[in-house]
C-alpha cells in the first residue's frame, strides 16, 4: 500500500484526491494536509468583495466531504518540508510521512514587496475569501461616501483576469447602486498592454477589454510600477517598452484592489533541486520533480518561465482549466508508477477563461497556451456572465460529491460547439 498525500485542498489539490483516489482504488491511502477547514472557490472571490457572494456561498466544509468520500483529511499547516525523509512537518509538530506527495498549495501572496500594499497596508485584496470579505465591508463604507478608485495587478504579477473582473464589477455595482458619476476610476498594470493577460493577448483581449474600459470611462497605465501605497495615495511609475521611464504618478483613491505577485509558500522554499528562486516548484513535462521522483506538484505553485521579456515584470497566469491538465496527468502518472511503468502523461497546459465582467462577460480559448496557437479565440457578451455561474454551480458540485471526471474539457468542447467556435 502506497501513502499518497496532496497537500492544498483547493481548486487543484481536491480534484488531485479525487481522481487519486479512483485511478489508485482501496488499496492506496490518499490524505489530504490543509490549513483552513474549508475550500474556497476562488474564481468567486470577486463577487464577495461587492456583497454579492457571501463566504457561506463560496466555501465548503471539507472534513464531512472527504469523510464522505474516504479521504482522509488532516487540518493542519505544512510548516516544513523534509523531502530527503519523505516527511512533511506541520505547525502542530506532527509529521505526515508519504510514498508520493502531490503539492498544491498555490500560492504565497507578497504583499510585502511592495511598501503599503494588501489588507494589512492600504489595498484590498480578493485572493483569499477572507480578504474578499474585508473588502466588502470596505465596499459597503466606500460606498457611502464614495471617491476615486484604483485596481490592477503589480509588477510580478501572474494573474491579470480578476484584476479586470474586479474592475468591471465594481463598475457594474457602482451604477446600479447610481453612484458610479462620483467615482474616478483608474486600472493600473504591470502589463505592457491593457488585455496582455500574461499570456500575450488571447484573440482580441487588448481590443475587447480597451473598448470595455472605454465604454465604463475606466482610464488606464500600463508596463506600471507600483512603488508604495500610502493611505489614499499609490505612487506609480509608469515605464516605456524599453524600460525607460515616461512619468511618475501619485494617484489618489479611496478604494484600491490591487494583486499582488505570488511566490512559492515558505514550507517549500529553499530547497535545492525542488523549488526556483520564487519558491516554485520545478516540475517536468509529466508534473513530477527532476530530483525529487516521488514529488509532484498542480496549480498555481508550479515554476512556468515568463512568456517574455516586458518593461516590466508579468508572470504567467495558471488557470483551472489548466491546472486540471496538470491534475489527470498527475493521477495517472502516479498510478503508472504504483504499476511498475514509466510516467508518460503530459499535461495540455491550455488555457480557458470566463472572465466576468459583473453584467457580461469575456470568454476565451488559448491553445496552446504560448503564441502562436492552433486556437486563439475570444468572445464576449451577456451569455459569459450566466456561464460563469453556472461554472460555479457546477465546480461546487463537483466538489461535494466527490466526482472524479475531469470536465473543464468536456464544459469547453460544449461550448465550443454552441459558439461554433474555429
Ligand atoms: C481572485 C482570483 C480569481 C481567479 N479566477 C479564476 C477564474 O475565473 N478562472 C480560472 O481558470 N482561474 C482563476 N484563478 C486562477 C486559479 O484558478 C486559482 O488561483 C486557483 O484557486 C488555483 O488553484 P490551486 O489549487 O493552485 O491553489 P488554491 O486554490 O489557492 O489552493 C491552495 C490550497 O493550499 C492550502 N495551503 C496553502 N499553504 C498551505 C500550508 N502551508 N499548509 C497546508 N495547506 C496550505 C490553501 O489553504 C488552499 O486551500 C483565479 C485566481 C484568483 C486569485
Amino acid at each position: 500500500m502506497a501513502d499518497i498525500v496532496v497537500l492544498g485542498a483547493g481548486v487543484g489539490g481536491i480534484p488531485m484526491a479525487y481522481e487519486m483516489q479512483s485511478l489508485a482504488g482501496s488499496e492506496h491511502k490518499i490524505t489530504v494536509v490543509n490549513d483552513n477547514p474549508f475550500f474556497q472557490f476562488t474564481p468567486s472571490n470577486p463577487w464577495v468583495g461587492v456583497g454579492w457572494r457571501s463566504k457561506k456561498d463560496v466555501t465548503i466544509d471539507l472534513a464531512p466531504v472527504f469523510k464522505k468520500n474516504g479521504i482522509e483529511f488532516i487540518l493542519g499547516s505544512a510548516k516544513k518540508l523534509h523531502a530527503d525523509e519523505n516527511r512533511l512537518e506541520l505547525e502542530s509538530g506532527e509529521s505526515v510521512s508519504y510514498d508520493y506527495l502531490v503539492i498544491a498549495t498555490g500560492p504565497e501572496l507578497a504583499f510585502d514587496e511592495i511598501e503599503g500594499l494588501g489588507p494589512k497596508g492600504h489595498t484590498q485584496s480578493v485572493c483569499h475569501v477572507d480578504h474578499a470579505v474585508s473588502a466588502n465591508a470596505e465596499w459597503e463604507e466606500f460606498c457611502k461616501n464614495p471617491g476615486p478608485i484604483t485596481v490592477g495587478a503589480v509588477q510580478g504579477a501572474s494573474c491579470y483576469g480578476p484584476a479586470y473582473e474586479y474592475a468591471m464589477i465594481m463598475d457594474t455595482d457602482l451604477r446600479k447602486r447610481g453612484i458610479r458619476d462620483q467615482v474616478p476610476m483608474t486600472f493600473i498594470t504591470a502589463e505592457p498592454y491593457v488585455g496582455h493577460l500574461g499570456l500575450g493577448g488571447v484573440g482580441d483581449t487588448k481590443g475587447m477589454l480597451e473598448s470595455e474600459m472605454r465604454d465604463r470611462h475606466i482610464k488606464w497605465i500600463t508596463n506600471a510600477k507600483v512603488d508604495k501605497v500610502e493611505e489614499g495615495n499609490m505612487h506609480v511609475t509608469e515605464l516605456n517598452n524599453d524600460g525607460s521611464e515616461v512619468k511618475k504618478h501619485e494617484i489618489p483613491f479611496k478604494y484600491s484592489m490591487m494583486l499582488p505577485a505570488f511566490r512559492g509558500i515558505s514550507a517549500v522554499t529553499g530547497i535545492e533541486g525542488l523549488d526556483n528562486p520564487r519558491g516554485f516548484i520545478i516540475v517536468d513535462e509529466h508534473q513530477q520533480n527532476p530530483k525529487y521522483k516521488n514529488i509532484f506538484a498542480v496549480g498555481v505553485c508550479i515554476a512556468i518561465a515568463p512568456l517574455e521579456a516586458t518593461a516590466v515584470p508579468v508572470g504567467v497566469p495558471k488557470t483551472g482549466y489548466m491546472i486540471e491538465s496538470m491534475v489527470t496527468a498527475t493521477a495517472h502518472n502516479i498510478k503508472e508508477i504504483l504499476d511498475g511503468k514509466e510516467p508518460s502523461h503530459k499535461p495540455t497546459w491550455n488555457a480557458f477563461c470566463l472572465a466576468d465582467l459583473g453584467n457580461k462577460g469575456i470568454a476565451f480559448i488559448a491553445k496552446p497556451q504560448n503564441p502562436p496557437r492552433n486556437l486563439n479565440w475570444a468572445s464576449q457578451g451577456k451569455w459569459v456572465h450566466y456561464a460563469k455561474i453556472a461554472f460555479e454551480k457546477y465546480f461546487m458540485r463537483k466538489i461535494r460529491i466527490g466526482q472524479s471526471e475531469p470536465f473543464y474539457e468536456k464544459y469547453m468542447m460544449d461550448m465550443i460547439k454552441v459558439r461554433k467556435v474555429k
